[in-house]
């Protein structure tokens, strides 16, 4: 027999030779391994079970199957790593020791729980199972041990269900058949003339369970298994089959959620709210996630099961009841709240379930929220001390910054507006559109060009794209965690929930409110910040923020105003970047100005030139016959082009106004039909061939690669010489202004691909600079630089930054050549390279970093090798995608410019680029 030593030894030597095994499964409870900081490897609900089980706050005790295990799954073609058994055997064990119960035991038998958690919550959109270890058996054992059969057989009803749709995949097999097992359960309570789950009897749940059991076996050809262990292993793959199902891609397309992260599944032990009626189970925020007031927010319902709180199938009572129904708990749980807040530091989101009388913990994560409240809880909890003033920066997703610039109804329309019924605010801000009832029909209408409502009894994952499509969502049932409420939460949707004064009948297609009766195609408004549903169509009017920023509303007056500004501040004093805006009217950049632009990063002339007599003006210059003849018209539009710059520089008090020379080809301003033609023709005097003639010859085959840009200031100087007149003469007239006012010209020459194109233009405007300075006796303080937004000008930006002194990066033309994509039509195929994960973001929307941002970098060292001092910026649409904003920050621009209301965006996006590269 070998020494105890020498065993030893064998072992260490054998452990050397097969490495160990990956630890797969991490367990919670009183034995706990992981930790809140392990989110990408268990999962958010899994990291924080085991964060709440380490500060002492009453968890089930269970374990979590690592997101590794779900990589390695699909890697290998569904097939788990094979040390995953014997390690799920050793937790169950922890399980059956903690608790004293046993997996499968007649007469203690342990049951589980199975829920998925990905690294990002995604709710509702994965798969879940209760109650799990009943069978015929164990659920006699369940019924003794509780003394309690109408529960046992209620549990084991519960489970069946679950397991029979989710493992065993018995579902309607068309859109309008009914849910196979709710029918079922629907048609036995009609027989025994009950209408609450709740109140079937024990024998009543028996009909029932044989009845599942027998779809099961009708549907699939196999039984329901009565081998517990064989209902883990189904449940397991169910969850990790669920990652890749339709509702969780989409999801994951939409939030940018990488398919490699895989989720979690965590396996714990069930407590249950459905014991009588000192059990109950709910779902709490610690501060409101509609408005972000600090109030302890929720809802319950007694003798139920999580899910049926957010199935919406009974409408639960709000959490300031339950210090009536059952003081003690309500206690515990503020104290649970207050606890929960200071050791996240965040507002929480938490499930819990009181099992007679006992308060349990299910799960916690920092609690989604409307954009409103997103503010609101960071300026509060920093005023508490609960976050510090980068965190409240960076707690708020930078797109839900426009939430609160959202419209409200206009005052005095809603005070027509035929008010019907109520329901549950849970998505701020006013939408009115037309009334459809599911989710093909809202994206039907919504192509179509009309703005919808989608109203349902309930919604669930297969209404996402429909939600997508809508304005405003209205539910006749659930409460405010319902499914409905937490997805348009996020997705920053006008929404109220449960009204349930509302009838909505699919069939007929129609909503009824009393005696008020709604059609399929009607028109209803919905307020999503009072919970106010009206028939008929209502205007809209700014938000209160836009109010006071267009000085229609005193700031004291708005406290939502004084948050907003709050956040602001301290994001100002976080970013590093500049926010300009691409503005083309004094009326723009105003607005802009109040959202907080520093300067007009892009003003695109060409739309100057529609208005009026303008475009006569414009199209008597495009159809001149000579030089003469072109220089004489466009001595017309001087004057014009002089006010509008006049207009802007004023607008703008000293700050830099970026101006872009004509960019687009001149067929753009010509008319397309003959009886436009012809009437150009009598106007300018000519024959309508004339006119007909130069259309031809203007006609491009790619007009996007055409004639266009700074190609025309080089094959029409005149035209150049025009703009920089009228840029410099208004900026004179300005600058002997009695308020004396600063004007910073920026003029900026586009789509340059060579240093002796911007050479040539930069020529003409000098020597006009030098011109106009000498006739009005002044000196203009301007800089002339051009875009980056042909790959070239990238590859070559060093020679070019030797005449440039500044860039401005043209994020659209450099998407569009470079990727060889037009911006016009690539939509016609997107969609499926989204669907295919080739391209996930949209890239004239997101930047895409590895093409299009590698050249801009390239851009941006070339120009800084010869001119370490030039101004960079970005000015295409991406100067307003919070994406984008962080990679131009980590690019080294000075400043982004967007659409005047993205400026508070980008003002925030950036600040979080500053706070997140520091850290
Ligand atoms: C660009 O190309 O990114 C740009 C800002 O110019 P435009 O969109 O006018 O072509
Ligand atoms: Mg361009």
């Amino acid at each position: 027999m070998p020494s105890k030593k020498t065993a030893k030894k064998a072992k260490k030597v054998a452990s050397k030779r097969a490495p160990k095994a990956a630890k797969y499964v991490y367990s919670f409870g009183k034995k706990t391994d992981g930790n809140a900081k392990m989110k990408n490897l268990l999962g958010g609900k899994g990291a924080n079970l085991a964060e709440m089980a380490r500060i002492g706050l009453p968890v089930p005790g269970g374990f979590t199957i690592t997101t590794d295990v779900c990589v390695e799954y699909y890697k290998n073609g569904r097939v788990y790593p094979a040390a995953l058994k014997g390690q799920i055997d050793t937790a169950i064990k922890i399980c059956e020791k903690e608790s004293g119960k046993k997996f499968g035991d007649r007469k203690n038998p342990l049951l589980f729980s199975v829920r998925s958690g990905a690294r990002e919550s995604m709710p509702g959109m994965m798969d879940t199972i209760l109650n799990l270890g009943l069978n015929d058996k164990t659920v006699e054992a369940l019924k003794a041990k509780s003394g309690n059969g109408r529960f046992a057989y209620d549990c084991y009803r519960r489970f069946v269900q679950m397991y029979g749709d989710v493992v065993m995949g018995v579902q309607s097999r068309t859109e309008n058949e009914p849910d196979p097992f709710e029918h079922t359960l629907h048609l036995v309570k009609k027989e025994v003339g009950v209408t609450v789950d709740s109140d079937l009897t024990e024998e009543n749940n028996k009909e029932v369970i044989k009845r599942f059991q027998k779809l099961i076996k009708d549907r699939t050809g196999g039984a329901f298994p009565q081998d517990v262990q064989k209902q883990l292993d189904g449940a397991v793959s169910a969850v990790f089959n669920s990652w890749e199902n339709e509702r969780a891609t989409l999801y994951r397309q939409k939030y940018g959620i990488p398919a490699e992260w895989g989720t979690a599944v965590n396996v714990q032990l069930m407590v249950f709210g459905n014991l009588g009626d000192t059990s109950a189970t709910g779902v709490a925020f610690t501060r409101d996630p509609a408005n972000g007031e600090n109030v302890f927010y929720g809802e319950y319902l007694i003798n139920a099961q999580g899910e049926d709180v957010v199935a919406g199938v009974r409408t639960p009572f709000p959490i300031a009841q339950l210090a009536n129904d059952m003081p003690k708990s309500h206690k515990e749980l503020s104290v649970v709240r207050k606890k929960l807040e200071k050791h996240f530091g965040d507002v929480q989101d938490f499930e819990f379930t009181i099992e007679d009388g006992k308060l349990y913990m299910l799960q916690t994560r920092n609690g989604k929220r409307t954009g409103l409240a997103a503010v609101r809880i960071a300026v509060e909890m920093t005023k508490q001390r609960l976050m510090t003033q980068q965190t409240a920066v960076t707690k708020i997703p930078a797109d839900q910054i426009s939430s609160l610039l959202v419209p409200i109804f206009d005052t005095n329309a809603i005070k027509k507006a035929k008010l019907m019924a109520t329901g549950l605010p849970a998505g701020p801000g006013a939408a009115s559109g037309k009334i459809v009832f599911n989710a093909a029909d809202a994206e039907k209408e919504v192509a179509l060009g009309n703005s919808v409502v989608l109203c349902r009894e309930e919604t669930s994952p297969e209404d996402l794209r429909g939600m997508i499509a809508s304005d405003g969502i209205l539910t006749s049932r659930g409460g405010v965690s319902s499914h409905a409420a937490l997805v348009a939460r996020q997705m920053g949707k006008v929404c109220i929930c449960g009204a349930s004064d509302i009838h909505i009948d699919y069939a007929s297609a129609t909503l009824t409110a009393g005696k008020i009766v709604l059609k399929e195609g009607d028109s209803i408004s919905i307020d999503g910040t009072t919970g106010e549903i009206f028939a008929g169509s209502v205007a809209t009017a700014p938000s209160e923020v836009s109010q006071v920023l267009a000085g229609k509303m005193k700031a004291e007056k708005s406290y939502t105003y004084q948050m907003f500004n709050q956040i602001m501040k301290w994001s100002d004093k976080y970013r590093t970047m500049g926010v300009r805006t691409n503005a083309d009217s004094p009326e723009q950049s105003k607005s802009a100005v109040s959202m907080g632009a520093e300067g007009i990063g892009l003003c695109r002339t060409e739309h100057m030139f529609f208005e009026g007599d303008r475009i006569s003006y414009m199209r008597e210059m495009i159809l001149a016959p000579s030089v003469a003849a072109r220089k004489a018209a466009l001595k017309k539009l001087l004057p014009f082009q002089r006010k509008d710059f006049n207009g802007l520089f004023k607008a703008m008090e000293g700050r830099p106004v970026t101006i872009r020379f004509l960019d687009p080809p001149l067929h753009e301003f010509l008319p397309h039909d003959d009886a436009s033609r012809r009437d150009l023709a009598e106007h300018l005097g000519v024959s309508p061939e004339i006119v007909s003639d130069r259309v031809r010859a203007l006609h491009e085959e790619n007009p996007m690669l055409g004639h266009r840009g700074c190609r025309l200031g080089i094959s029409y100087p005149e035209i150049t010489e025009m703009q920089a007149r009228a840029v410099f003469e208004a900026a004179a007239q300005v600058l002997k202004l009695k308020s004396k006012i600063k004007v910073k010209p920026e003029i900026m020459i586009p789509l340059v691909g060579f240093k002796d194109e911007l050479d040539n233009q930069v020529a003409i405007v000098h020597r006009v600079a030098a011109e106009v300075q000498k006739a009005k006796g002044v000196k203009i303080d301007y800089l002339v630089g051009t875009m980056l937004e042909v790959p070239r000008a990238c590859v070559t930006s060093a020679e070019i930054a030797k005449t440039a002194q500044f860039f401005s990066f043209g994020t659209n033309d450099l998407t569009q050549t470079t990727l060889g994509m037009s911006r016009d039509d690539a939509g016609s195929f997107l969609g499926k390279y989204k669907d295919l994960d080739i391209i996930p973001q949209n890239p004239f929307a997101t930047l895409d970093q590895e093409g299009v941002g590698s050249l801009v970098k390239q851009g941006v060292d070339g120009g800084k090798s010869t001119n370490p001092d030039i101004k960079l910026g970005i000015c295409g649409e991406h100067g307003g995608d919070p994406a984008s904003i962080k990679f131009c920050h980590n690019a080294g621009l000075s400043y982004v410019s967007c659409s005047p209301n993205r400026v508070p965006v980008a003002r925030l996006a950036a600040a979080q680029a500053a706070i997140e590269a520091e850290a």
